[in-house]
């Protein structure tokens, strides 16, 4: 037998992380690692945060799970929460990511049926576009890495390129349910759309009577200095996925939608056993009770200003390995110059510098940490970058 127990889908990593305190964690050995990775963009609120960790033990000693065929004083709590702080009227709790894109998507298509137009089921999608691993979800995807070995995937999918708009409008025909598109592209490699380019989506849909559906899975929750990222766009969304940040580590998701585009999804058409659970409820309500303190988010935008004018002013010191600094608040990204590879240099920076970050699509290396920084850790990290930059040796090309 030379399979691991775990599936090895993922590559072996020395970083074997045991308690987390703050912004750091530490491993097996004792050893500290500054996290500027976060979980990917998970860990909003950094590690054993107090207020997150007793509403989960309160909530997990008074009620963990009932299923869904009962009624959710929990749920309907956070839902009205995130409704009366979005352009939502209504919610659907998941327990991942990938699993709000699924209910948006099929919300999307319902809409369209439910108006009598089954036809429309096609969504428009993007390059580089990074939705989950599901069937449906690398079906939203043209990116070969994740579907390849996986067909046949579902159909009603196509591809324009990210923050094109004239490709995007040119794919529409009769059949087009509207558009899946992240505000902030971050697995794709840190890459945040063009106000005119989501302007000109949501024009479309407007005119056409079609959905647009936002993954912010990533970029929301504070992530990008508002509570969602739509919000700096001057759009709103019909339908939007919500994970990672919303549930600060506990497994939780979430597909938004206004009443309008959620009209098909009525008693019996979708469902989840796990989905919105007292224990999920209640780290998502402590989570809201944080964010939606005075200050939070600008918070997140002061630090995230700090932050990437100290990426940029490092950048000339390393120019042969550090290309350009992008991103929104704090999801940053710093695209690395050939032959310099981001998966390699995150290694790199991670066993000899103690400095957590995570590769992305575009050689860029992201730099998503908790959103609780102070100066202190925005020093911290461009120290330990230099260090990383100065003692790093690119792959050589054979
Ligand atoms: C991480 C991510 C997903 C998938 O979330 P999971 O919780 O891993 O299923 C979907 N969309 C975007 C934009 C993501 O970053």
């Amino acid at each position: 037998m030379s399979i691991t127990a775990l599936m090895p889908v993922y590559p072996r990593c020395d970083v074997r992380p045991v308690r987390g305190e703050g912004c750091y964690l530490i491993g097996e050995r004792g050893e500290r690692y500054l996290d500027f990775a976060a979980g990917i963009a998970v860990n909003a609120l950094g590690h054993g945060h107090p207020h997150l960790t007793k509403a989960i033990q309160d909530q997990a000693a008074t009620l963990m799970h009932v299923s869904n065929l009962y009624g959710s004083p929990q749920g309907e709590a956070l839902a009205q929460r995130i409704v009366d702080n979005s352009f939502a009227d209504t919610v659907f709790f998941t327990n991942s990511g990938a699993e709000a894109v699924e209910c948006a998507i099929k919300t999307a298509r319902r809409y369209h049926y439910a108006n009598g137009e089954a036809h429309k089921h096609d969504l428009i999608t993007f390059h580089n576009a990074f939705h989950g691993r599901t069937m449906g979800s690398i079906s939203a995807t043209n990116q070969p890495k994740m579907r390849e070995g996986f067909e046949p995937l579902a159909p009603g999918f196509k591809y324009a390129p990210f923050d094109d708009l004239d490709a995007a409008l040119e794919l529409i025909d009769d059949n087009t349910a509207g558009f899946l598109v992240e505000p902030v592209q971050g697995e794709g490699g840190i890459r945040a759309a063009s106000p005119e380019f989501l302007q000109g989506l949501r024009k479309a849909c407007d005119e056409k009577g079609m959905l647009l559906v936002l993954d912010e899975v990533q970029c929301g929750y504070g992530r990008t200095g508002s509570y969602f990222a739509y919000e700096q766009y001057g759009i709103e969304p019909d339908i939007l996925a919500s994970a990672k940040g919303i549930g600060g580590g506990f497994p939780l998701g979430a597909c938004l939608a206004t009443e309008e585009a959620a009209k098909g999804m009525v008693f019996g058409t979708h469902g989840s056993t796990y989905g919105g659970n007292p224990l999920a409820m209640a780290a998502g309500g402590a989570i809201l009770d944080v964010m939606l303190e005075p200050g939070f988010f600008e918070h997140v935008r002061t630090m995230g200003d700090r932050l990437r004018n100290a990426l940029e002013q490092m950048i000339p010191n390393h120019d042969g390995l550090f290309d350009s600094v992008r991103g929104m608040g704090l999801m940053l990204g710093i695209k690395l110059k050939e032959p310099a590879v981001s998966r390699d240099f995150v290694a790199h920076a991670r066993d000899n510098h103690g400095l957590l970050l995570v590769a992305a699509g575009e050689n860029v290396v992201r730099v998503l940490p908790p959103l609780v920084i102070e100066d202190n850790h925005v020093s911290e990290c461009v120290q330990k970058l230099s260090e990383a930059a100065r003692s790093y040796t690119p792959p050589s090309g054979d």
